[in-house]
């Protein structure tokens, strides 16, 4: 890039930005996941000036729409508890919006416009036609019985249904909605519509759920970093791994790590990390499979039960030595010290089961140290392509084999990595990831939305 064209895109971006701050105060996830795929996108966009003279990047910050509706539900003494819900619909450009719900105390409408503004980018990148929403409320599920995350669900969904669709949006599960809280949202879609339609997906597989599903996003950002180290004549077999979080990502990033013949030492959850310096074996694997998805229990129960397992308390796993990192948990788990640390020990490849869990410091730093960096949006984006692909096999009326979904998941994995390489590669050997993913996810948008009209 030119010095001039450097400065020009600096300006545009530091201008641009004010405007999203000043329009969407308080919201500074948003903020952060804007200027991250911004920073990336302003020499593109000035080297094709039919982007900035139609205002995309305008256009595509500003939601579709969001809704915001209050969940009043009933504990199981018979107490009254209000929630909030939301969705925002980002961008119908290539095909119904499609995205996660995340139930957790922290959920706000700022957090969901971040993740509904990557969504849109992601979804892209898988090649299927799919937009970008996001959705949730700040309604804790840990510690409430079934009977009210039942009842909960079917109030959150009594408000929501008006606005999705299996043509219109169709919403997944994220942090806190796993498939128990799917299937009673689908549930009462069903019960409230009076018929069965595709309008949720991470359903059980008895009613309309796809093979491969659950372990979608694990395995895809797996497959995803053994493309980046191919890249480089490499592969998984023999490294070591952290994987952080212990739950739907991080569980199947695990399996798949142990199946490609990877040492993984580390998973976590909220205060702290389970470390087992010889590597999870598949006794360990099965055991937080239970402990987490079935009995919904505390890692603290794995150090205990386990011989050489410790649990590291107030800590995340990033200190200890490995040649991968998988961070599989929530947003800013990797800040800008913890990605010199990582890079100080080694780490040759770092790739994002969860959205946006590296902050702008932490990414420079990979960058500028050439590691390979997978950021969320490509990495983790096998989760939302087997959604699409369950989405297509509810409209056919069929399932498809195990096999023939997770041959589906890896050829997909693969195109995403090669539209990065595409529109990443420096021309020195070094892939840019982040510029790969944002350019090639926003290029595919964009040239929709101008097709349709000025909107
Ligand atoms: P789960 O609810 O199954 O698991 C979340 C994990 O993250 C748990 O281990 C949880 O620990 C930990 N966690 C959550 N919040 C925090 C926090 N504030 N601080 C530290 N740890 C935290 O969610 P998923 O595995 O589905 O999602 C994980 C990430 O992956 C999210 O960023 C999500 O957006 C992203 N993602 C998920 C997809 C999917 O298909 N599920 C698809 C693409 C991305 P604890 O249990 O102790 O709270």
């Amino acid at each position: 890039m030119s010095d001039t064209l450097e400065r020009q895109a600096q300006r545009a971006t530091a201008e641009f930005m004010e405007g999203v701050r000043a329009r969407n105060p308080g919201q500074p996830e948003f903020h952060q996941a804007v200027s991250e795929v911004v920073d990336w996108l302003m020499p593109f966009i000035l080297e094709n000036p039919r982007y900035q003279e139609n205002a995309l990047l305008e256009r595509l910050t500003e939601p579709d729409r969001s809704y915001t509706f209050r969940v009043a539900w009933e504990d199981d003494k018979g107490g009254v508890h209000v929630n909030r819900g939301w969705r925002v619909q980002m961008s119908n450009a290539i095909g119904p919006y499609k995205g996660g719900l995340r139930f957790h105390p922290s959920v706000t409408l700022g957090t969901l416009k971040f993740l509904a503004f990557e969504q849109v980018f992601k979804n892209a990148l898988t090649t299927l036609p799919m937009g970008g929403g996001k959705g949730g409320s700040n309604f804790d599920p840990k510690g409430k019985s079934d009977r009210e995350v039942m009842r909960f669900c079917q109030s959150f969904m009594t408000a929501l249904y008006p606005y999705i669709g299996e043509d219109v949006d169709v919403p997944a599960g994220d942090i806190g909605v796993g498939g128990r809280e799917v299937s009673y949202l689908f549930g009462q879609y069903k019960r409230i519509t009076e018929r069965w339609a595709g309008v949720m997906t991470g359903k059980g597989l008895s009613f309309g759920g796809s093979p491969i599903r659950t372990e979608a996003t694990g395995y895809g950002t797996v497959y995803f970093v053994e493309e980046m180290l191919k890249e480089r004549g490499d592969s998984a077999a023999g490294k070591t791994a952290l994987v952080s979080g212990s739950g739907n990502v991080a569980i199947y990033c695990v399996e798949k790590l142990l199946h490609l013949g990877s040492k993984v030492v580390t998973v976590s959850e909220y205060d702290g990390f389970l470390h087992i310096p010889d590597g999870f074996t598949e006794e360990h694997l099965e055991y937080l499979k239970d402990l987490k998805e079935v009995r919904r229990g505390r890692l603290t129960e794995m150090a205990e039960k386990f011989s050489g397992a410790s649990y590291v308390e107030g800590q995340k796993p990033w200190g200890v030595k490995a040649d991968l990192a998988f961070p599989c948990a929530t947003q800013n788990e990797i800040v800008g010290d913890e990605a010199k640390l990582l890079v100080d020990n080694g780490i040759i490849a770092v790739a994002e089961g969860a959205n946006m869990p590296t902050n702008l410091d932490g990414i420079h730093i990979f960058l500028n140290s050439k590691v390979l960096y997978g950021p969320g949006k490509a990495a983790n984006a096998g989760g939302v392509a087997v959604s699409g692909l369950e989405q297509t096999q509810n409209a056919q009326r069929l399932m498809w084999t195990r096999e023939e979904v997770d041959a589906r998941l890896h050829d997909i994995m693969k195109k995403i990595h090669a539209q990065c390489v595409q529109y990443g590669h420096d021309g020195n050997g070094y892939v840019n990831y982040v510029k790969g993913a944002n350019v090639g996810g926003f290029a595919k948008v964009a040239d929709a939305v101008l097709s349709c009209g000025i909107m």
